[in-house]
């Protein structure tokens, strides 16, 4: 069943009198347990769409269902709910807080959450556990490579159990040992039932999803799409 749904969606941006779509028209189902990628050049539209699926930009028009909301219509504070309840982010560049251990960067977005620190430190150790780092829990991110923050990252993304998993280029600051490992966590997610949306730049990537959208000038084309 469907967990995201887009219908017609534009993003239009207006410099010096020109408007530019940077989204033309998108339409585009993800159901659950899907795991697509979404490639395209620089400047085809790929920032954009991240920032609208994740919520931290609405359309100009068009409809943007997740998990049974429309997006598009809701407040700033709303919109901050769904990003924390219903979304794992996942960056290029791993948004991980120097000064906190791992284990405490993964319990961050809980604290949002409203639990309490018992069950925080729970979720959190699970999830590292569950990237394969039950024995760095205690580390800070200079003490871990690029490859071991990233998965800081996925397990911070994972341990609220969100709907979505949504990743900007997430291999694009690691060598391509590295990143085949954490294409490789991501794939075993997705094995075990997590949603996964991920933007790369990068065919290699793409590749290894079961779905493939290119964007290109603000409007997608499915490329590949095969059944897991
Ligand atoms: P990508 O992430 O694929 O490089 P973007 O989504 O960043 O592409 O940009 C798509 C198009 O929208 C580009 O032509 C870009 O210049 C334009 N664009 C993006 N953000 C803005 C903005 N805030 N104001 C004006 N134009 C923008
Ligand atoms: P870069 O690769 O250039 O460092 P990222 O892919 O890491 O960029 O970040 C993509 C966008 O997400 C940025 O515009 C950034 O402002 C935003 N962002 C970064 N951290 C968070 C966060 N924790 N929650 C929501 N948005 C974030």
């Amino acid at each position: 069943s469907p967990l995201i749904t887009m219908e017609d969606v534009f993003k239009k941006y207006t410099l010096a009198g020109e408007t530019l779509n940077a989204l033309d028209g998108i339409t585009l189902t993800v159901n659950k347990g899907d795991f697509m990628a979404i490639i395209g050049p620089s400047g085809s539209g790929k920032s954009t769409l991240m920032n609208v699926l994740g919520c931290l930009d609405t359309p100009t028009s068009g409809k943007y269902m997740l998990d049974g909301a429309e997006v598009g219509k809701l407040s700033d504070n709303k919109l901050a709910n769904i990003r924390n309840n219903k979304i794992g982010f996942i960056f290029q560049s791993f948004h991980l807080l120097p000064r906190l251990r791992a284990i405490e960067n993964v319990e961050l977005p809980l604290v949002y959450r409203g639990m309490s620190g018992r069950e925080r430190r729970a979720l959190a150790k699970e999830a590292l556990e569950k990237v394969g780092l039950g024995e760095r829990m205690y580390h800070v991110p200079n003490q871990l490579s690029g490859g071991q923050q990233q998965r800081v990252a996925i397990a911070r993304a994972l341990a609220g159990r969100p709907p979505l998993l949504l990743a900007d280029e997430p291999t694009g600051a690691l060598d391509s040992k590295t990143s085949r490992d954490v294409i490789g966590l991501l794939k075993e997610l997705n094995a075990e039932g997590n949603t996964i949306v991920l933007i790369t730049h990068d065919p290699k990537v793409a590749e290894q999803a079961q779905r493939v959208v290119r964007i290109q000038d603000g409007k997608l084309t499915e490329e590949r799409s095969v059944a897991s």
